[in-house]
């Protein structure tokens, strides 16, 4: 991918800043336009939904593995990890404590069979580090789960705990980790090309190897994204009507969304779900 320069977009004879643009904004907008209105703009913030109990499950997770690697390198071990999600648990969204202590366990085993199965040299480069760059266009940052450096690339890594197994296709589909190899590319001054999904659960690893063109494709409807937020923004600074632009997308997702409460349109189309609904069976 050539290299931007840093500038800003004019529109309509105004130049405009550059947005910044996390992974997690990039979807909220992709998924529903009222959904990132009211977890981004609106002020004060609009009071979200109770704890999700997949949500709680997928943190520990991460916080067990962010504690892992802080450990001396001769500290990693399985059983440390284990130990790890069992300092970090939470039972927030779970319906009682059985089914929490069932959820810790799998969660234990998940975490002793990955690192099992690690490499016992590995030094990553960054954990949960934040990597950030600009673009003509926006400023593409977020905070990666694991970067590692194998044959003098950067390897961005994201571990998932959801209930399905992750494919080549969701890698090589992900704006997310699109943007996260280009920031940490920048950032970090080292080629990054590859991104990987490990999916914990089932010790599976997806990866894909992106080249200029699929990192640029990406990067362009990132840009593309962009504008339209900032002309949105903007016109609602200016006193714009948010239900126009601002739309509902009413669909499944409203089922798991923070703000069903505030939303009708969101209610009406999607049945509410127990908060530990979405664990896998
Ligand atoms: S409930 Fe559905 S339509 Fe409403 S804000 Fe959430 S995702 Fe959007």
């Amino acid at each position: 991918m050539a290299p931007r320069a840093q500038g800003e977009l004019q529109l309509g004879g105004l130049p405009r800043p550059l947005v910044r643009l996390t992974p997690a904004k990039l979807t909220t907008w992709t998924g529903c336009r009222r959904r990132y209105r009211m977890a981004y703009l609106d002020r004060p913030a609009l009071p979200r939904g109770g704890a999700w109990a997949h949500n709680t499950l997928g943190a520990v997770v991460h916080t067990a593995m962010r504690a892992l690697f802080d450990l001396a390198p001769g500290r990693r071990q399985s059983h440390a990890a284990a130990a790890l999600v069992a300092t970090h648990w939470s039972g927030e969204g779970f319906a009682d404590n059985a089914q929490a202590a069932d959820y810790r366990s799998r969660a234990q085993d998940w975490v002793v069979r990955y690192v099992d199965e690690l490499d016992p040299d590995l030094e990553p480069v960054g954990v949960e580090r934040w990597v950030s760059a600009p673009t003509q266009r926006i400023v593409a940052e977020g905070r990666v789960d694991r970067i590692d450096e194998r044959d003098g690339e950067l390897v961005v890594v994201d571990y998932k705990t959801g209930r399905h197994e992750l494919t080549v296709d969701d890698v090589r589909g992900s704006q997310a980790l699109a943007l996260y190899a280009f920031a940490a590319r920048r950032t970090l001054r080292r080629e990054c090309r590859r991104v990987e999904l490990h999916h914990l659960p089932t010790g599976t690893v997806a990866g894909w190897e992106h080249t200029e063109q699929s990192l640029g494709r990406h990067l362009q409807r990132a840009e593309e994204a962009a504008d339209e937020i900032a002309l949105a923004t903007d016109t609602l600074a200016t006193g714009g009507n948010p239900e126009i632009l601002f739309p509902p997308t009413p669909g499944r997702a409203c089922s798991w969304c923070d703000f069903r409460r505030h939303c009708p349109e969101g209610r009406a189309s999607a049945p509410e779900l127990r908060p530990w609904a979405l664990l896998a069976p």
